[in-house]
């Protein structure tokens, strides 16, 4: 099973084809599912509330018309990455209730403090994160952010965990979450218990980060806790991104002892072997 569980289109203000643009390329990729999984972030990028409301019944519609371009020759599923949910639990649920297959939860910025992609070098906040004091301070507070989210399980799974790492490594090349490590077997645990996953993000293969989110020590440590709903995703914003990392992934995912993985469809998960 050849699938790709998140990706955006220009339902996204960040992304660049259509849905129905990607669910071309995807069967031209010879992916055999694709799920669509926007943005609905209740942020805004400098962290304050969004503004603008998500847009359903546009985001039903353009899903509509994949759906008819792409016809069967790849499998479509509508979700969506629900970001800072922790923060308006109310809005996150009325949007949750809205999505038909998926659900990927995602921390990209904490409260009251902008998207850790603004801390980026030359990014719209340089000082966010540009001592070691901050970095810490911040990454507890993420780990805390994903347990706030994990508590409130508007989710399927749980998104890029060390999604700030990517943005903070430039100033710190060895940073991990590996402090934090007893703190996430927690959070794993109750994710388990909860029926709930996590996705492995391919993204940070394509840039600086040079690994997964979450990094394969997280990985085997969700493992060897007994966790097997694992999604993957190539979090593509354009066409020639989708599956990007995939396939290569799901080879040392065999290695490192996982079986299975899984796609959604109507919020339940159906396992597929990693290795066909
Ligand atoms: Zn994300
Ligand atoms: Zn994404």
């Amino acid at each position: 099973m050849f699938s790709d569980l998140h990706t955006h289109s220009t339902i996204s203000d960040d992304a660049d084809d259509s849905m129905r643009a990607m669910a071309l390329a995807a069967a031209e990729k010879g992916l055999e599912l694709l799920c669509l999984t926007d943005h609905a972030d209740l942020d805004a990028l400098d962290g304050g509330p969004q503004k603008q409301p998500f847009p359903l019944a546009e985001w039903r519609a353009a899903f509509e018309e994949a759906r008819e371009a792409a016809g069967d020759r790849v499998a479509l599923r509508l979700g969506l990455e629900l970001g800072e949910a922790d923060h308006h639990p109310e809005a996150a649920g009325a949007l949750a209730a809205a999505v038909p297959d998926f659900i990927i939860g995602s921390t990209h910025n904490l409260l009251h403090t902008p998207d850790f992609y603004c801390g980026r070098p030359g990014g719209e906040a340089p000082a966010l994160f540009d001592t070691a004091e901050k970095r810490r301070a911040l990454l507890d507070r993420y780990v805390s952010e994903l347990e706030a989210t994990a508590r409130l399980g508007l989710f399927d799974v749980l998104g890029h965990i060390g999604y700030p790492l990517r943005y903070m490594r430039p100033y710190e090349p060895q940073l991990s979450l590996m402090p934090w490590r007893d703190r996430l077997a927690e959070l794993l645990r109750s994710l388990i218990a909860a029926g709930k996953g996590i996705e492995v993000n391919t993204s940070g293969l394509r840039g600086s980060l040079g690994e997964t989110m979450p990094a394969p020590w997280l990985l085997r440590l969700y493992l060897d806790l007994g966790g097997e709903v694992l999604t993957l995703g190539s979090d593509a914003h354009r066409c020639r991104d989708l599956g990007a990392g995939i396939a290569e992934t799901k080879k040392w995912l065999a290695d490192l002892g996982f079986r299975r993985h899984c796609v959604y469809n109507k919020r339940k998960a159906e396992f597929y072997p990693l290795l066909d």
